[in-house]
């Protein structure tokens, strides 16, 4: 699930916003006027690769220790 970067032209808000699918990321409103007139930020490609690599050690942590316990 990629986190987009959005800016929206009505308010000049940047936001963050999670997106399930390609077309939902067409259709984000903004988080504080609500417009659908935003522009989505191409960013998030290299740090996809290092969110996954830390969320995988993350979850292998927790498997270890619900062993233990
Ligand atoms: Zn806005």
């Amino acid at each position: 699930m990629p986190i987009y970067e959005y800016h929206c032209n009505d308010c000049n808000a940047d936001f963050e916003q999670l997106v399930f699918s390609s077309s939902q990321a067409d259709r984000v409103p903004c988080s504080k006027c609500g417009s659908t007139n935003v522009e989505r930020k191409v960013s998030s490609v290299a740090s996809a690769g290092a969110s996954s690599a830390s969320s995988a050690a993350a979850a292998y942590s927790s498997c270890g220790s619900s062993g233990f316990s």
